[in-house]
Order: structure tokens, then sequence, then C-alpha cells
């Protein structure tokens, strides 16, 4: 069988090691002929694996003292609602940029809660770019700035993550998390990540919110009438055991962390998505192929381009199949090719991709 390079946008490929190890623990995970897929969240082997979750999450994304972690369920589109409750009332102003797919859902949600939704920048039609933040009215009154800060579907993401602006900022890092070192976290109110991407699998997500925050949220939630189950509080409260919790996407969360960690940390794990990202790019850069997203924004995990023609676009995406390159078919509405690197795949794989990127133009251009 010829070896596979998945280059799925999401659920996303894992560290081979950290698969193997899965592979061992799900016939056995604590010296006991009990695995994490049957463990009760009561036990102490699970707690031992939860706390080990936070302790690793903590450390390699070095979150500072100012700001708590918590694991949910839920995915990221969930927390476009939920947070709206717990960090604000109806009425209240709230900024958003619309950068994409996901940007315009969380805008559309803001929209629908009764929120006073600012725009302040909106990329619609083609999402090429993310705007000039010194240019955006941001209200003066307004009680947060929320950005999606990688745009998988169109392939754009900060170069920087925006900061000075003189708001809070609330982060989609669903697909960034992980693998950038710049967040700026004095301003930084929530950040939260789904897992599948950057880290662990689907099932759970990763929030990380500064303390007055999320002291302030419990009487708004309240006044809100957000049901205290699905509040940021009460996960807090209760370690992430509020009830039975996603074990299993929690343990692999940690795992990958762990990978991240041993394999060098988030320092590394940039330098290696910059250079899987240059790798493509610079292929992009030879001519044949056009680049979707203007240079500037161009995304670290998510490489959006397209081939002169959409025969050779449906050609691309069939002879990389047949090199077990897989995976990278454009998202329906943008067609051309979007491949995905995020952390789990290798520099190798990068350069295999790059390589056959290569002999196509050789080959058809
Ligand atoms: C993938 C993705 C989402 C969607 O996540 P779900 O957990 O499926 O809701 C949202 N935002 C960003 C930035 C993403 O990359």
């Amino acid at each position: 069988m010829t070896k596979t390079h998945y280059f799925s946008p999401g659920p996303a490929a894992l560290p081979v090691p950290v698969r193997e190890q899965l592979a061992r623990e799900l016939l056995d995970t604590f010296g006991m002929g009990v695995s994490i897929l049957e463990i009760s969240h009561r036990s102490k082997q699970y707690e031992e694996v939860n706390a080990r979750a936070h302790a690793v999450a903590r450390r390699l994304l070095a979150i500072p003292d100012t700001h708590e972690v918590l694991f949910t369920p839920f995915g990221a589109q969930q927390h476009f609602c939920l947070l709206l409750p717990q960090l604000t009332s109806p009425g209240d102003t709230v900024a958003y940029t619309d950068t994409g797919v996901w940007a315009h859902i969380a805008v559309a949600e803001a929209q629908a809660s009764g929120r006073t939704v600012e725009v302040v920048f909106d990329g619609q039609p083609n999402y090429t770019t993310l705007g000039t933040p010194s240019e955006w009215k941001i209200p003066r009154h307004a009680k947060f700035l929320h950005l999606t800060v990688n745009n998988t579907v169109y392939g754009t993401e900060y170069a920087r993550i925006p900061s000075g602006l003189g708001v809070d900022l609330v982060l989609d890092m669903t697909s960034s998390l992980a693998a950038r070192s710049d967040i700026p976290w004095a301003e930084t109110a929530l950040i939260y990540a789904s897992a599948q991407k950057n880290f662990g699998i689907a099932g759970c997500s990763l929030v990380i919110v500064r303390k007055d925050v999320l002291d302030a949220s419990r009487p708004l939630a309240k006044a809100n009438r957000l049901g205290n189950a699905l509040s940021y509080a009460a996960f807090f409260d209760a370690k992430s055991i509020l009830n039975t919790p996603p074990c299993f996407p929690i343990h692999v969360a940690g795992r990958t962390f762990e990978w991240m960690e041993a394999e060098g940390g988030l320092a590394e794990m940039e330098r290696r998505a910059l250079q899987k990202a240059a790798l493509v790019y610079g292929e992009v850069d030879r001519g044949f192929y056009k680049g979707r997203p203007e240079k500037p924004y161009r995304s670290r995990h998510n490489f959006v381009f397209s081939l002169p023609t959409a025969e050779l676009d449906a050609l691309f995406v069939a002879e990389a199949a047949k090199e077990g390159l897989l995976e990278i078919k454009g998202y329906r509405t943008t067609g051309g090719i979007r491949c995905s690197m995020y952390n789990g795949v290798s520099l190798e794989s990068a350069q295999t991709f790059a390589h056959f990127m290569d002999a196509f133009r050789t080959k058809y251009g």
C-alpha cells in the first residue's frame, strides 16, 4: 500500500506516535485491564487524566496565572452561542470581523441573540483579506471584539493577532491554537478552540478565560437565564467534570499536547507550521498555481489555491490520490484545492506534497 499523507481540513491527522500510544491504551490504559473508554469519570484514574490534560495545556500554551483553563463538551459553533449570555446582555454592543464561513456564522448568532453587532471588517464576498486593524472603527462601548484567527475555508490567517485596539478580544482559535505564540494575554477575555484540528479529536473544546471575565460571567449567566450546566463557571468549578465529560476526547487532547511538548513545545510547533506552509507557498509562487488569499493573509495551516482550469483541479486531486495524498479538494463553494497541514501532519508529508506540486507543474504546466 502507498503511504498515506492525510491533509484533511478537520477532523485532521493526528501524530502517528499518538495514534500508536492510543492503540495500546485502548486495551489497557491504567495497568488494571480497563481502558480510558470505560473508566468512571469519578475514578481517581480519570481525575489524573483530567488533571494532566489541564496541566499540559497550561504548560504548552504558556497560559498566564491571569487566565483559567477548562474543557467542555461542544464544538466551536456552540461557543458562538454560549459566550454571548456570559460576557454580555441583550442590547449590549459587540464587535466582530466577518472573515469566512465560521466567522459569518458567529456574527449571525450574535445578531440573533439581540446584541447590537458592529461588523468592523467585512470580507464578503471573496474573503481574500483580513483588513487593516488600525482602520477598524470599534465602538468605544463594545464589550469585546470577536476574531476568527484562522479561516479554514478561505485559507486566511492574521500574520499577527491584532492587539492594542483598546477592546477585549474573544478569539476563535479552533484552527490556530497550539501553533502560534503571539496571544496578547492581557487583553484576551476568552479563547475557545474545539478539538480535532491542531490537537485532539472531536468531542471537546478547550476554553481559556481571564479570571475577571469568568467572575463577571456568573451574575451575567444568571441574569440572562443561561442554564447552569451550560456555563463556563460551572465547568470551571467542577474542574471540567461537571457531569460525565467526553473522557476520551479530553484524554486525546492531553496526549497530543504532551506529544507537542516532547517535540519541542509551542515555539517548535509554530516553526514547523511556518516551515510546512513555506514549502507549499514556495510552489504556489513559482507560477501555474494561483493562490487564493492575498499574500499577507495566508494561513499557516490551510493552503487554498487553484490550477488554470477546473479540469486541471480535478486531475490534480485524482493524481494526488494515486500517490496517497488525500483530502485536498477545495471547499464546495470555493472550488480549487485546499490542502491542510495542522500540527499532526509531518514535515515529510509537506515535502511529499510540495514535490507532487512541482512534478504536476512540470507535466501539465
Ligand atoms: C473548524 C472550525 C470551526 C467549526 O468547529 P466545530 O467544532 O465543528 O463547530 C469553527 N471555527 C474555526 C476557526 C474552525 O476552524
